[in-house]
């Protein structure tokens, strides 16, 4: 069993649109995959249309938190995407990144960019907006030769020159929220260092005595190091361990399925969840 659960569509910033990841995923041999946008469920509704025969479909967001200060991610997995409480939190979120993302748009001109809202708003496309994209407008005016290369540099990377905070939940909220909307949640990325500060241990020892359900691992922006120091506290803290691609298109250089879960904690994922369950693929359309 291939599992990889956490994928961005166009529903925020990557760059395929939900039915075409389904059908990418179900090309790529996975038999499970999450759909992970930034704070929506937008795709949902496309995704479950597209899911092909012999893939199934795990509904799900990564949520934009902040604690501390620290800015950080956190998957929900399952929940009821109408539950209100969730759903507010949700929008709240979501909304606040359009001025956000149009006062970066400020500060770049400022910096002598010459940007427009517009060229955002056709790059993201209706989906929720972020940093992402506007690195794709940096790339198209030719600011920076990668997507990357705009957060390496001083221009979009958490205190950077163009960098602007937008409203981010509290971690310990959002586990409250997830949990009451009958979701899972897992800490992503925690020791994606190169993105700026991470949550130091005893926060998320912190987070798991507040229902935290597990922690993701495997992924891109973890070294050998900093996956084992992380297994050893799951293993300490009883916390599940994911591993998900955090694919993004070509939007990012990892491809579907580069990561993945253990069948056993996906199992256990799906044994917590009462908000949703997992949808098998129908065929597609
Ligand atoms: P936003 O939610 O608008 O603040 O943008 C956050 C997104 O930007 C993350 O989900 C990543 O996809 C991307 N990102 C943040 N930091 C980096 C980085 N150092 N390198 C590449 N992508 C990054
Ligand atoms: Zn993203
Ligand atoms: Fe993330
Ligand atoms: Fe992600």
């Amino acid at each position: 069993m291939r599992i990889d659960l956490h994928t961005h569509s166009t529903a925020s910033d990557g760059t395929d649109r939900p039915a075409e990841l389904m059908r990418k995923a179900g090309a790529a041999g996975l038999d499970v995959i999450a759909l992970t946008d930034h704070d929506t469920t937008r795709g949902y509704a496309e995704a479950i249309a597209a899911t092909p025969e012999g893939l199934t479909l795990v509904t799900g967001a990564e949520l934009s938190c902040r604690v501390d200060g620290v800015s950080m991610h956190m998957l929900a997995y399952l929940f009821d995407p109408e539950e209100p409480a969730l759903l507010a939190e949700r929008e709240l979120v979501r909304d606040d990144r359009v001025p956000r993302a149009q006062g970066m748009v400020a500060k770049l001109n400022e910096l002598g960019v010459p940007v427009t809202w517009e060229q955002v708003e056709r790059i993201a496309a209706g989906g929720s907006v972020g940093r992402p994209h506007l690195a794709s407008a940096l790339v198209e005016l030719g600011v920076v030769p990668t997507v990357d290369a705009a957060f390496a540099g001083d221009w979009l990377a958490d205190g950077g020159r163009a960098y602007l905070e937008k409203h981010e939940t509290d971690p310990f909220e959002a586990i409250r929220l997830v949990k009451s909307a009958g979701g899972v949640t897992v800490f992503a990325h925690p020791a994606a260092s190169k993105r700026g500060r991470t949550v130091p241990e005893s926060v998320i020892v912190e987070m798991a005595a507040a229902g935290l359900d597990g922690i993701e691992v495997d992924h891109m922006d973890h070294d050998l190091d900093a996956r084992a120091r992380l297994r050893g506290l799951a293993k300490e803290l009883g916390l599940l361990v994911t591993g998900s691609s955090d694919y993004h298109g070509s939007r990012k250089t990892c491809v579907l399925g580069e990561y993945t879960t253990d069948p056993e904690v996906y199992g256990e994922i799906v044994r917590r969840a009462t908000g949703a369950f997992p949808v098998p693929g129908t065929g597609g359309v």
